[in-house]
């Protein structure tokens, strides 16, 4: 319950910057989820203050403040607009670790997370849910969706991507070797992609190793503060990709969590921080290892007679701060007619676990998102995020419209044809 009065190491580690807030509000046009419901608690600048008024010990951890700081998407544009340098989302984190450190975390919650970051309970949690989907869900006339998630749409493998794949996948004439560091969503609901990832390497002489005995990232736990959990999965990943020297991610949460936050949660074990360092340095985005590393020759696509858009995820445009790369692979493939799509680099909605409990306000964020596609005349809509891939498409399938949504390395896979 409530630790009135009482500071925390947590909160403690953030005072300096809960200062450098001057409530000036230049976040508020970036916050997205303030915009959708114009309540100042669930502002960038609410959040800083009502985190700063805990940590000063004159305001209990309540109701409003556990929505306060559980309603933001982590999307990070308020610290692009914010001119004295706050990063807002970065306060929150430090918040939710306070909450699961004085008062742990919901049960639902702990069920969640703890059944992302394990394998077994993972695997039966998604094969659980495509029965459900196939049987239940599907049968009952008038069903489309909980919560504003198209649960009927949303694929799920009945094998996941890691069990589809031997653990060495040899491209022809091999030049390099690269780790495949999967991640939750591509292995049990987006396995097509894995297998497009792993051709367009291969294609480029590439030969892709997908250690069997990879884990969740860590993103889901470290979003709600439970940094032990992530800690426990992050050094295991750490140490099964130490013989490779480059590892590619097809997914920016998990990009971002694998090259910058394991850093963060590793920052006090400063024996163990060169290996970290080390890890971070060789992870790549799919899209970055294809243009920096490959260089691939556009001659050997096939005519793509498509309009194609570019929707940034936010971990890959503000975490990875990727945003050229996908743009560029995409208008080098001949004949393709590439538009730019109107706040491209703003939260699709999906936020991880945000989608569910503030489903509202996910569905007017989604809506916005739908509108500005709709308005580019696209018919393919192409991100680098597993997550972005599900809540768009399911978005635009709820409103009754026909546009596909692809990750980039679907398209590459299906222009090699
Ligand atoms: S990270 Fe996004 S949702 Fe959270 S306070 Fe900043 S702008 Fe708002
Ligand atoms: S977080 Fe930054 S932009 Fe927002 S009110 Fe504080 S100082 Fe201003």
């Amino acid at each position: 319950m409530a630790k009135e009065g009482k500071k925390s190491s947590t909160l403690d580690e953030v005072i300096k910057e809960l200062y450098l807030c001057n409530k000036c509000g230049f976040c508020q046009t970036a916050c997205k989820v303030y915009k959708t419901d114009l309540n100042e608690s669930f502002s960038a600048r609410g959040r800083v203050q009502l985190i700063k008024g805990v940590a000063e010990g004159r305001l209990p951890v309540d109701e409003g403040f556990r929505d306060a700081v559980n309603s933001c998407l982590l999307c990070q544009e308020c610290a692009v607009a914010c001119p004295s340098g706050v990063k807002p989302h970065e306060l929150v984190l430090a918040a939710r670790r306070y909450m699961q450190q004085t008062e742990g975390l919901p049960l639902d919650k702990k069920i969640i997370l703890g059944t992302l970051a394990d394998p077994f309970r993972r695997k039966v949690a998604f094969s659980t849910a495509r029965f459900l989907r196939n049987n239940v869900s599907n049968r009952i006339e008038g069903f489309n969706e909980l919560k504003g998630i198209d649960v009927r749409g949303m694929p799920i493998d009945k094998v996941g991507f890691i069990d589809q794949v031997p653990e060495l996948n040899k491209a022809q004439a091999s030049k390099g070797r690269v780790g495949f560091f999967v991640g939750c969503f591509i292995n049990h609901s987006l396995a097509k992609t894995g297998h497009a990832i792993v051709k367009v390497l291969n294609k480029n002489a590439i030969d892709v190793v997908v250690p069997k005995k990879q884990l969740c990232c860590g993103t889901p736990q470290n979003a709600y503060g439970d940094f032990e959990l992530a800690k426990k999965n992050a050094r295991k990943n750490i140490r099964l990709f130490k013989d490779l020297d480059a590892v590619v991610t097809g997914c920016g949460s998990c990009g971002a969590m694998l090259k910058k936050e394991y850093l963060h949660l590793f920052a006090d074990e400063p024996e163990f921080l060169p290996e970290v360092e080390a890890f971070a340095q060789k992870i790549f985005d799919f899209s970055a290892y294809v243009m920096h590393e490959i260089k691939l020759d556009p001659e050997k696509f096939k005519v793509f007679n498509h309009k194609v858009t570019y929707h940034d995820g936010c971990h890959m445009a503000r975490g990875l701060k990727i945003t050229k790369e996908p743009r560029e692979i995409l208008k080098s493939i001949p004949r393709i007619e590439y538009v730019e799509l109107r706040e491209a680099d703003r939260c699709c909605g999906a936020a991880g676990l945000f989608q569910s409990y503030f489903y509202e306000i996910a569905k007017d964020i989604s809506r916005q998102k739908v509108q500005n596609i709709e308005n580019t005349g696209a018919d393919i809509i192409v991100t680098g995020c597993p997550a972005c891939v599900h809540r768009i498409q399911g978005s635009l399938r709820l409103a009754g419209k026909e546009q596909k949504v692809v990750h980039l390395a679907d398209l590459l896979a299906e222009a090699y044809q």
